[in-house]
């Protein structure tokens, strides 16, 4: 839904990055490159900024259930 702000195992701040991440690979940089411009060294960060799927302008377009 929304990037969350630490890495669930080791606590990295990771949200900052996660929009820069996505420029780059719009740039047509390689994940990996992209990640070692960034700073993020360790696969759990990785993981969350890889794994992360953005929902949250999608989930807006509909009313609150009840
Ligand atoms: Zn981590």
């Amino acid at each position: 839904m929304i990037i969350p702000i630490r890495c669930f195992s080791c606590g990295k701040l990771i949200a900052h990055v996660y929009q820069p991440y996505l420029d780059l690979l719009e740039k047509g940089e390689s994940s990996e490159i992209a990640f070692e411009k960034l700073g993020i060294d360790r696969f759990c960060c990785k993981r969350m900024i890889v794994a992360h799927v953005d929902l949250i302008d999608d989930l807006l377009k509909f009313p609150r259930l009840q």
